[in-house]
């Protein structure tokens, strides 16, 4: 029987969550920790998508962008971007190109051979084979924007808190690629989808791995085998797993704790070995060695290992620093596109490759308040320590402390000894 919508427009779940200066699934509120509502996100500002460095200044098409790529998707993230404004708009699309599975998008082995194609001969953003049809290529946007993947919500082309910044998306984007697939694989049990028997057909077609795809994704014949009785059901499905996951939302992270990932590891291998001769140098060696039984992560597992890397964004090292010899502050006239997009911010850090040098590395914007903490540390420099974090300039910055520590890991302030 086919339910009725039951959700309103103005559900969170429908709509992008706002966690610091960024934006992520409004279905992360109840499938992630609690906790993570509370954490101080790092703020990552040149990744400025609508106005995409890596289209301006290097090579990525503009329509495109980074969407050169078939995130995986979940269905019940595929389910509730039915619920939303966009209704199947984006399942259409997805459908369209062959990359519908019943735990949601997945690419099939041919296309996921195209996008190793494309990091080998190093065209990733470039890409005319692997496009995201979430992506509406009338305006640039992401149909899926509030149903995003992790991978998708964690991806930031130049992280502002580098290394640090680095590892902590990592983590975080691990997290979220766990608990999406333990809550796609329980919304196809708890809907009634024969879990078992999906994962067995995998496996039996690990044998015929060549021939499971074509240029349009997986091929109807192999479609039809998992799907099963839900084949010419698809919409219906994904939709049911969205007002599933609607319905038990308070239970979500929970439920992703403590359910078992199956998977059909004879068919992973067989996809990894069939990699053409010339794109082997693309996979990873230790895929191949997948194990039937062995267990997943647990997702509050990960959620330990965000943390630690959350405490290393934020430390501040004891120490007296100076800005860098690499870097300098000019005021922002507004002469290229960058700068008129970033025409609110009066300054830009410029960092070079290394000091005297004339070779840009990288630029930020920045307003006059962070404009003001830098020239704390420009001659005789500061120690880090609470007379700093006392200081009316930090306070007046608000998350003064917070851009210090960004300062810090982009090497922009220096301690002196290292300068
Ligand atoms: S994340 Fe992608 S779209 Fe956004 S700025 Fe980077 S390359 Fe461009
Ligand atoms: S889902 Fe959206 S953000 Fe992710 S690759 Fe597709 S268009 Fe880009």
């Amino acid at each position: 029987m086919v339910r009725i919508s039951v959700l309103d427009p103005n559900d969170p779940i429908l709509h992008p969550l706002r966690l610091g200066a960024n934006q992520f699934p409004g279905a992360w509120a109840y499938t992630m920790p609690r906790e993570l509502r509370g954490l101080k996100m790092p703020d990552e500002r040149r990744a400025t998508c609508m106005n995409c460095p890596k289209a301006c200044y290097e090579d990525y098409r503009p329509d495109y962008r980074c969407c050169t790529y078939h995130p995986r998707i979940p269905n019940y993230l595929i389910g509730l971007s039915m619920l939303g404004a966009g209704g199947d708009t984006a399942i259409d699309a997805v459908m369209a190109r062959g990359l519908l599975l019943p735990e949601g998008m997945h690419h099939a082995p041919g296309q996921w051979y195209d996008y190793l194609d494309d990091l080998e001969n190093e065209s990733f953003g470039q890409s005319t084979k692997v496009l995201c049809p979430m992506l509406d290529e009338s305006n640039g946007y992401c149909r899926a924007h509030a149903f995003r993947n992790s991978v998708c919500s964690t991806f930031f082309c130049i992280k502002d808190h580098g290394t640090p910044g680095d590892d902590f998306w990592g983590q975080i984007q691990t997290l979220g690629t766990q608990v999406e697939m333990s809550l796609s694989q329980w919304a196809l049990r708890a809907v009634g989808f024969d879990l078992d028997t999906y994962f067995k057909t995998f496996t039996r077609l690990a044998a015929e791995i060549k021939d499971v795809s074509s240029v349009t994704g997986w091929k109807s014949y192999v479609l039809d085998q998992l799907w099963g009785s839900w084949k010419g059901r698809e919409k219906e499905l994904m939709r049911e797993c969205g007002l599933l996951a609607s319905e038990n939302r308070d239970d979500l992270w929970e439920i992703a704790n403590s359910f078992e990932i199956k998977e059909s590891a004879k068919f992973n291998i067989a996809m990894i070995t069939a990699v053409p001769d010339h794109l082997k140098g693309q996979v990873d060696p230790e895929d191949l060695e997948e194990d039937e039984d062995a267990e997943a992560a647990k997702p509050k597992d990960i959620w330990k290992s965000c943390i630690k890397a959350y405490e290393k964004l934020w430390d501040l090292p004891q120490g007296h620093y100076i800005m860098s010899g690499r870097a300098d502050i000019v005021p922002n006239h507004g002469i290229d596109k960058e700068s008129l997009y970033h025409e609110d911010k009066p300054y830009s850090i410029r960092v070079y490759t290394r000091k005297g040098s004339k070779t840009l590395d990288w630029r930020m914007f920045i307003n006059q308040a962070e404009f003001e903490v830098l020239q704390l540390f420009v001659g005789d420099g500061r120690n880090l320590d609470w007379t700093l974090l006392m200081h009316p300039t930090l306070k007046a910055l608000g998350r003064g402390k917070e851009f210090v520590a960004e300062m810090l890991k982009q090497k922009v302030l220096v301690r002196e000894s290292l300068h």
